[in-house]
């Protein structure tokens, strides 16, 4: 099973510590940001330690295709603005060169949000931007992955349909994929829970597995259909254990890195902890441990 979560990268160590920590929950793949999610400053690459992280990785049977990075999530590519919609292509340019030169190859990106222009007008100015991203970065092979989003607001990619429709409008087809978050789909309306197959065959069909490259593993705090996007720790939420597992199991996706982003849990006010070493192993193991998190708040 190829299981892991989204790590840390900051410190003087950076990529270094985020490998470590990926070991340190017995991932055997991960996800970083490489610099803060909510801005657009980034530190030179050189500074990210990529070479000594890569060769700690390979060691312990983590491939650099299983080194994901995530895109920041602030820069929107559905934008109308011009100006905006420019300094979105190169910042996220920059983020795929970033990607290329550590030596990683999938670069997670949420498509963007259309803010009113409805989602046809979005999904058509998203592609013109990621037809540009690629356009900018020829000589990098990293594949821009698009996020299967809950459609919280205005966010486009919230629909098969939708994701399908930038897939088709992107002149390099080897340098997209897709990224299916399960608390996304199912705060989406894809009744992951009691239509498992026909979610997935829904998606065979309209977008292909083919272009399935990550798979973001969360239970969900809301209903199928809720558009509201709040990931819970696995098992405590309206997906539940049994429809994680069946995902991170289900031998189609046997090589497709799948990566936890479910909260930390909460100690007190100040304190919280990571819980993926536990979630993976309780993943692993196929046996629901309902105090779990009650567990992690003793450790
Ligand atoms: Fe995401
Ligand atoms: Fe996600
Ligand atoms: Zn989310």
């Amino acid at each position: 099973m190829k299981i892991g979560s989204h790590v840390s990268n900051n410190g003087t160590k950076m990529l270094i510590g985020s490998v470590e920590e990926a070991i340190s929950y017995n991932a055997n793949c991960l996800m970083v940001y490489l610099g803060a999610p909510q801005n657009t400053f980034r530190k030179p690459i050189e500074k990210q330690n990529a070479k000594e992280a890569i060769a700690l990785a390979h060691k312990n049977g983590i491939s650099s295709d299983d080194i994901i990075v995530h895109a920041p999530y602030i820069v929107n590519l559905a934008q109308m603005d011009d100006e905006k919609f420019n300094f979105a292509i190169h910042f996220i340019a920059q983020e795929v060169e970033g990607v290329d030169q550590i030596g990683a190859r999938y670069l997670v990106l949420h498509p963007g949000a259309h803010m009113g222009n409805g989602p046809k007008v979005g999904v058509e100015r998203i592609a013109e931007g990621i037809n540009k991203i690629l356009e900018l970065t020829k000589n990098c092979q990293t594949v821009i992955v698009i996020e299967l989003m809950a459609g919280k607001g205005t966010e486009c990619g919230k629909t098969f349909e939708e994701v399908k429709g930038i897939i088709e409008e992107v002149n390099d087809k080897s340098r997209i994929g897709v990224c299916l978050d399960t608390c996304h789909i199912h705060d989406g309306g894809y009744d992951i829970v009691n239509h498992y197959e026909d979610v997935i065959e829904k998606f065979e069909q309209v977008i292909g597995l083919k272009y399935l490259k990550v798979i973001h593993i969360n239970d969900s705090k809301n209903v199928c259909g809720a558009h509201k996007d709040r990931h819970e720790n696995i098992g405590f939420g309206n997906i539940g254990f049994e429809t994680i597992c069946k995902v991170c199991n289900d031998s189609r996706f046997m090589n497709i890195p799948k990566i936890l982003e479910t909260p930390y849990v909460n100690v007190d006010k100040n304190v919280s902890f990571p819980p993926y070493k536990y979630e993976i192993a309780m993943i692993k193991s196929g046996i629901f441990d309902p105090d779990l998190i009650d567990k992690i708040k003793m450790i």
